[in-house]
């Protein structure tokens, strides 16, 4: 059983390319038309379902191995010509106004395929580290340092609403008795679960109201975050390192005939630099050295679009420069200045720089956000009053560093950035079902 992919025939004799979406092969079906009645041979059309019995025999034309000879043909589903998936080569943006069909073509099938199996890479990579799949809420009071901005949760009636004297609203009488919303990442709660299991990750949604319209970022996305007791900032190096590796090296043993066939029609030079990912080792660059040799390029005639003084965030095209131009390699960048970076990173001795250790990627830019986290107590407490921020919905946090505190480190990977770069899609909408962007939430 399976869906039509084409139909062709000649002299009596009609092919069938037949895909149950198991793998990016079809199976050939051969059958005459004498032997069936002409109403089912009218309706075999692209995008039908078949229910198809035959003899499985050796195919004696090249282009495939076996096919199948068609002694009885059932059509489950007809499909007529205002299936939205009839021509070849439709545009990617085509195809997302079609979302919801989309995963019957060849490519969103072998993406979709890949997107599974690099959810067990992960699940197995970690299980067999000794590392604990942990479960974060999605539904949180706390802000995790206002990542991104957030998608608010009520169940208030929105056109009634009640305020105080001060004209702000009154969530005393909301579901939760407090404003809440989705979370923006699980690793305030990932450390709360390292502090007691000793290695744990989540996998799982993440919300952020990005209103930036990138081929990098989605609205709701999926996150993996690996949090590590008694980790310093050479182990996370170590593990971002090997974890992606892995995943790479799953994708090219396990996913060979989609990854072939990504490599045909999507982009040529996949398999040589995922290949390539897993033959080098990453830079490990502070961030001060990557200023300065994107300040020695700027000497050279490089022209970027945003500056990069040190202190400044570095934008995509300053992180591609470096691993795309400079060290034609991936980079984890360390080091950064702590103006540009959460609160709880550690504070290195130099008092100006943070142990983060962002992962940047060929044509991604970051893939991986990670850092040590800052134990101590008093200088995390220090660091939040510097930054005038309200403690009052973060005690809970905070008991990690009052009760057996201990050092620590993880990282965040985005899931869909993983995806991009394992199978050559360019944009972020099309490694995803079914994308949440801006103005963006039909199927
Ligand atoms: P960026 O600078 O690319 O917006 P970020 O620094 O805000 O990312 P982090 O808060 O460090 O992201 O999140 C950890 C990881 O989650 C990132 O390295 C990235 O892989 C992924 N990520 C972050 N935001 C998004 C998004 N909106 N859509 C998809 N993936 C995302
Ligand atoms: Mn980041």
């Amino acid at each position: 059983m399976g869906w039509v992919r084409s139909k062709r025939g000649s002299k009596g004799i009609f092919f069938i390319a037949l895909n149950d979406g198991s793998t990016i092969k079809n199976v050939q079906i051969v059958g005459e038309d004498q032997n069936f009645d002409e109403e089912t041979v009218k309706l075999i059309t692209t995008g039908a379902c078949l229910k198809v019995v035959g003899t499985l025999v050796e195919s004696p034309a090249a282009g495939q191995a076996s096919e199948i000879q068609a002694k009885e043909i059932e059509v489950l589903g007809a499909c007529d010509n205002t299936y939205p998936l009839q021509k070849k080569g439709a545009s990617w943006e085509y195809l997302r106004t079609v979302a919801h069909m989309r995963p019957r073509t060849n490519t969103f099938g072998a993406v979709l395929r890949i997107r599974h199996n690099m959810a067990m890479a992960i699940h197995t990579y970690f299980h067999e580290h000794g590392f604990y799949y942990f479960h974060t809420p999605l539904i949180t009071a706390s802000d995790c340092e206002g990542a991104g901005n957030m998608f608010q949760v009520t169940t208030k009636n929105l056109y009634d609403l009640k305020k105080d004297d001060q004209g702000k609203i009154d969530y005393s009488d909301d579901f939760f008795g407090q404003q809440v919303a989705l979370t923006v990442s699980g690793q305030l709660e990932g450390e709360l679960g390292a502090t007691a299991l000793g290695q744990i990750y989540t996998f799982g949604p993440t919300f952020r109201a990005e209103n930036s319209n990138t081929p990098r970022h989605l609205a709701e996305f999926w996150m993996i975050e690996p949090e590590m007791a008694f980790y310093d900032k050479t182990d996370l190096m170590d593990l971002e390192e090997d974890f992606i590796k892995y995943c790479v090296r799953w994708a090219l043993d396990n996913c060979r005939d989609d990854l072939e066939f990504l490599n045909k029609m999507v982009d040529k030079t996949l398999l040589e630099r995922l290949e390539g990912v897993l033959k080098e080792s990453f830079v490990r660059l502070p961030y001060t050295e990557g200023i300065e040799i994107l300040q020695e390029a700027i000497k050279n005639g490089k022209k970027f679009e945003f500056p990069c003084q040190w202190g400044d965030d570095l934008a995509s095209e300053h992180e591609r420069y470096l691993v795309e131009e400079h060290f034609k390699k991936p980079v984890i960048m360390t080091d950064y200045p702590k103006e540009i970076k959460a609160f709880y990173m550690k504070l290195n001795e130099d008092g100006k720089t943070m142990q983060g250790t962002d992962v940047l990627f060929p044509q991604i830019g970051e893939i991986i956000g990670g850092s040590v986290r800052e134990e101590s107590y008093d200088k995390l407490m220090a660091e939040i009053n510097r930054r005038g921020m309200e403690t009052e919905k973060l005690e809970w946090y905070l008991d990690t560093r009052r009760w057996g505190s201990c050092p620590h480190a993880g990282f965040g990977l985005g899931f869909e950035r993983l995806i991009l770069f394992v199978t050559g899609m360019q944009n972020i909408r099309d490694v995803i079902p079914f994308p949440r962007t801006p103005k963006n939430c039909e199927f």
